[in-house]
């Protein structure tokens, strides 16, 4: 069962930077003193009557008494700048937990995951959630960002392509830096040169709108359904 929404407080734990402009914030959560969700969804900062900033969950499910947020901050405006300010001890009240980018496990086929920059962040809870649970499928992740500099959770994702076979991780950068071995481009350029069938398959799409559109129309073109592109809609 999903869980209830509930306005929620919590503390600041730790903060920790990432990549130049991206941060991670730990919350001990106050009131209530546990805080469930599904891997994948999100909550809601309030910055006056009719202006909230959405955060998806980068912890997983399994810690309910703490969570963690993942922003990038280079968009600068009210909730950047809110983000990057916290400290510990500091308190931040949110709504949550709310969002439909869940992992349907009842869904038999083979989920290929694709991020634009932090975009990443609901697809790393639904991966490591699923390591946690000892939920097993093949799947793969397409993390795109425009150089490496920005790839927060580059090495949890290779660590985790190796110790799992069955996933398959493949970081994107449009422009490569020295010693870069990975893949160059786009996202929906690096989904069309890898994806030989879509039979089977279901894709899991976060980031900027454009982004999704594009993905979408190259798996549309080799044959997926529009029903079998889920997406999430950062900005
Ligand atoms: C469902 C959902 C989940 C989200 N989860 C996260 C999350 O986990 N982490 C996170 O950092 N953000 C997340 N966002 C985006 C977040 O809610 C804010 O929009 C973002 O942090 C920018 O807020 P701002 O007030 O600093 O800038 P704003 O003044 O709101 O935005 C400035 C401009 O930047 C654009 N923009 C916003 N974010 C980006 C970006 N990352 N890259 C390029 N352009 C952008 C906006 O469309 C706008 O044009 C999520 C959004 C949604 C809808």
């Amino acid at each position: 069962m999903p869980a209830k929404v509930v306005q929620a407080k919590a503390r600041v734990d730790a903060v920790r930077q990432l990549t130049p402009q991206i941060f991670e914030v730990d919350l001990r959560m106050e009131d209530p003193a546990e805080f469930g969700f599904d891997a994948g969804q999100w909550v809601s900062v309030p910055f006056g009557p009719k202006t909230v900033r959405t955060y998806s969950l980068a912890s997983t499910p399994s810690s309910r008494r703490a969570i963690t947020l993942c922003a990038d901050v280079a968009p600068g405006g009210i909730g950047s700048r809110w983000f990057k300010s916290l400290k510990a001890g500091d308190v931040v009240e949110f709504k949550g937990p709310t969002g439909g980018f869940v992992l349907n496990r009842a869904d038999s086929r083979r989920p290929l995951f694709v991020a634009e920059e932090i975009g990443v962040v609901p697809i790393r809870s639904i991966l490591w959630d699923c390591v946690q649970t000892g939920f097993g499928r093949p799947s793969a992740l397409i993390y795109w960002c425009r150089d490496p500099s920005w790839l927060a959770y580059d090495q949890e994702f290779r660590l985790l392509s190796r110790r799992y076979p069955g996933f398959t991780y493949t970081p994107v950068v449009r422009e490569p830096t020295a010693g870069w071995a990975g893949e160059k481009g786009e996202p929906e350029e690096v989904v069309d040169r890898s994806v030989r069938s879509v039979q089977g398959l279901v894709a899991y799409v976060s980031g900027g709108g454009d982004m999704i559109n594009r993905v979408r129309q190259v798996l549309m073109a080799k044959g997926l359904d529009r029903k079998s592109v889920r997406w999430e809609k950062f900005w």
